[in-house]
């Protein structure tokens, strides 16, 4: 079959991978000049290693992409980086049930009881139940209100805002669950890892054509066109963000159409400072801003997670929020997103403008989808009302938050469906 994927983030890559295996002829398109999607990087030219535009890495858990990568010979570095908290100007570590024992903030009681409310939510290994409930209700009610206004409800108005109180404990049960202590990286970063798979999809006989932003996709008598210039394929997969898909294809019933801009999400601003010193001393990789007053809901050390040596012993910060896309921080430009944050940091560091190397800011309309209560009543499917075009994407990511070894999953699945 002549198969036509639309997007290369690592949904589409791992589709056009197995299908291209299984002995279809695959072409993927792909609107970037470089392969990754959302997990795309960059590169200095004084780094050895290129760095996510968005921060990532993986849980050990993480078993698609983990053995994608074993099976690409790709290789993968483990490691069990600090998480924190930052509570009342204060930084605390939080990421294992001593930890949480030894947080002054709130009562032994307290304490006690929310490590067993999330160990309960961690050994659960039934989630449908808890879809029908929203995090906020649940858990101050669980965990104790102290703890949950201290910890948990910052947390949740920080990444999801006006949507904060609609978010399905599923979602939340799913976050609990997937945490591991250790993370996991591949060497060189996610855009040289990308690269290594869209390399091998090209050396089996896919295409992969990038620079293309496909416009229309049309179904016709003879197959489906994606305009003239492409030729006719047998099957379409789209990766793009729902209400994207929806714009591509105008033939869509109006109630299909309707269901899948129902689906709402968030997009993402990642702020990347490159500085001459750690700012982080205690050594956090990854810091929660337990304040809803914050202009950025996490700060993240990358070099507090692997070897500022690969980056020219630069260290690598990032400041990432997700906002909805008619926030005004979308318009700012660079240098007035920085002056926005900068008092924050100054918190971190009084000095840091004199830290300062360099800043880049990146910012992505569709990001983290809403997982509102019994999502899995609108979750889409993969066949579309349109014979031969298919939809996966990350708004198929349920109960497990999105990420790259879900997007492998996707993938891996709809090559399945369609073969
Ligand atoms: C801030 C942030 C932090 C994250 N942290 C992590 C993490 O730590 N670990 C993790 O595993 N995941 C993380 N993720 C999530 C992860 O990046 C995504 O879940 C995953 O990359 C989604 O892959 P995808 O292929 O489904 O979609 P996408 O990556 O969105 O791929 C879609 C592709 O389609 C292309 N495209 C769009 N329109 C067109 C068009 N018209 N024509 C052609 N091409 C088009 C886009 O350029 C893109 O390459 C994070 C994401 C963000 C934003």
């Amino acid at each position: 079959m002549k198969i036509a994927i639309i997007g290369a983030g690592f949904t589409g890559l791992t589709a056009g991978y197995r299908l291209q295996q299984n002995g279809n002829s695959v072409t993927i398109f792909e609107k970037s000049k470089i392969p990754g999607g959302l997990a795309i990087g960059y590169k200095k030219n004084e780094w050895d290693w290129t760095l996510e535009s968005y921060y990532h890495h993986w849980f050990t858990n993480d078993k698609h992409i983990l053995q994608l990568a074993k099976e690409l010979e790709y290789p993968v570095i483990i490691k069990r980086p600090k998480t924190s908290s930052y509570i009342d100007n204060t930084i605390f570590q939080l990421d294992s049930p001593l930890t949480f024992l030894q947080f002054p903030k709130l009562s032994l009681f307290a304490r006690l009881r929310m490590l067993f409310v999330l160990g309960l939510l961690r050994i659960d290994p039934f989630w449908k139940p808890l879809e029908s409930v929203t995090a906020a209700e649940f858990l101050p009610k669980s965990l104790g209100k102290k703890s949950y206004e201290i910890l948990w409800e910052p947390l949740l108005v920080n990444k999801f805002g006006e949507f904060a109180k609609k978010i399905s404990l599923a979602w939340f049960w799913a976050r609990i669950k997937k945490r591991t202590p250790s993370l996991a990286y591949p060497v060189g970063g996610f855009l040289s890892f990308a690269g290594s798979l869209a390399k091998k999809i090209e050396k089996i006989g896919g295409k992969i054509i990038y620079n293309v932003q496909i416009e229309k996709i049309i179904s016709t008598q003879n197959g489906i066109s994606l305009g003239s210039a492409y030729g006719i394929f047998d099957k379409v997969i789209v990766t793009l963000p729902s209400f994207n898909f929806v714009n591509l294809c105008p033939d869509l019933p109006e109630t299909y159409q309707k269901k899948l801009l129902s689906l709402q999400g968030l997009g993402a601003i990642t702020v990347v400072l490159r500085l001459k010193n750690k700012l982080l001393k205690d050594n956090t990789y990854w810091l929660n801003i337990c304040d809803t007053h914050a202009p950025f809901l996490a700060l993240v050390e990358h070099t507090n997670f692997m070897d500022a040596k690969h980056y020219n012993n630069e260290h690598l910060v990032y400041l990432g929020n997700y906002l909805p896309q008619n926030h005004n921080f979308f318009s700012l430009s660079d240098k007035d997103l920085l002056k926005a944050f900068l008092p924050y940091l100054e918190k971190f560091n009084p000095n840091i403008k004199k830290d300062i190397i360099g800043v880049d800011v990146f910012k992505t309309p569709f990001a983290q989808p809403i997982i509102p209560i019994n999502y899995s009543k609108n979750l889409p499917s993969f066949s579309t009302p349109i014979p031969n075009i298919y939809l996966a994407n990350m708004q198929q990511v349920y109960p497990w938050d999105r990420g790259t070894n879900y997007a492998v999953e996707l993938g891996e699945k709809i090559a399945a469906f369609i073969q």
